[in-house]
């Protein structure tokens, strides 16, 4: 992709530390507070504090030592993008380049898109979904519409899944933002509606196009963009080949998480991204309305 001159997003977040789990109480407070904040507002944090200065611990200290900050904004005023690697920019010139084209695509539809954030974490993050292990690859999470991504995945997706090039990884990028949109437009939240009173085959076959249809989009994006090149097309469905349900569930130690439940088979994966590809029209990701999915 010739992705130089794309304008970087500036809606990032990097959470720090991680690498070493849920080691010291530094550590431990880092993780804890986030996650007491999203879940009980700034008063849960409150209460955590006193309980630990009733416990004889000095909350400040903890916080000194913490090796997580996981709510630095995106904005760059508060934000140091001179910290990222270049693995990093160059994802948020792949971020920049999902706004510009779903805002273009919102705004003929009368609407406005509002972007995603793209978190960066290293082995373990938090997320508003719960905890953000690399081990779960790459998803987006409704609750806080955050995409979260450990980029030590492209290594994975290049050697373990034979998926090199950077048009594979930019559609991972582009497949998680397909959720956001989904989430925008209401699709998420209607069809996890429909999962609750379902079997779970039933909800697995919804999941199913749910992910097939963030495929398309990520199809769609690429073609808007203009900045294909040759060769990508053929990244692209290897990435898609190699990363579906079938060819994955070989893989050893499965996490429970919210991206990873069903994603089709690599034959259908490659069917939508390829659809959206050759379209670059979202309403032909229509996954919903359509028997055949492969
Ligand atoms: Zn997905």
């Amino acid at each position: 992709m010739r992705l130089d001159d794309e304008q970087e997003s500036s809606n990032f977040e990097v959470q720090r530390g991680g690498g070493g789990g849920f080691g010291g109480g530094g550590n431990m407070l880092g993780l804890l507070l986030p996650l007491i904040g999203s879940r009980f507002g700034c008063g849960g944090i409150v209460v955590l504090l006193v309980v630990l200065m009733v416990m004889g611990v000095n909350p400040l200290s903890l916080i000194g030592g913490g090796q997580i900050a996981p709510t630095q904004q995106g904005a760059p005023s508060s934000h140091d993008a001179s910290q990222l690697n270049q693995v990093q920019h160059w994802s948020l010139k792949v971020l920049g380049s999902t706004e510009r084209t779903w805002g273009k695509i919102f705004q003929q539809e009368g609407k406005q898109y509002e972007p995603t954030t793209l978190v960066f974490y290293s082995q373990n993050g938090i997320s508003g979904c719960g905890a953000a292990q690399s081990a779960m690859g790459p998803f987006y999470c409704p609750q806080d519409k955050k995409v979260y991504l450990d980029t030590s995945f492209y290594d994975e997706l290049r050697q373990r899944f034979g998926a090199p090039g950077d048009f594979a990884q930019a559609y991972v990028i582009a497949h998680e933002v397909g959720h956001h949109v989904q989430d925008l437009l209401g699709t998420l939240g209607d069809v996890n509606r429909r999962q609750q009173s379902v079997s779970e085959a039933q909800g697995n076959a919804l999941q199913v196009r749910i992910e097939l249809q963030a495929d398309c989009y990520a199809g769609v994006w690429a073609k808007q963009t203009g900045l294909l090149e040759a060769g990508d097309i053929e990244e692209g469905l290897k990435a898609a080949n190699a990363i579906g349900d079938d060819t994955l569930q070989k893989s050893a130690g499965q996490v429970p998480v919210p991206d990873s439940f069903t994603h089709g088979s690599s034959a259908e994966r490659m069917k939508w991204l390829r659809q959206g590809l050759d379209t670059g029209d979202p309403a032909q990701c229509d996954t919903f309305n359509t028997r055949d999915l492969g």
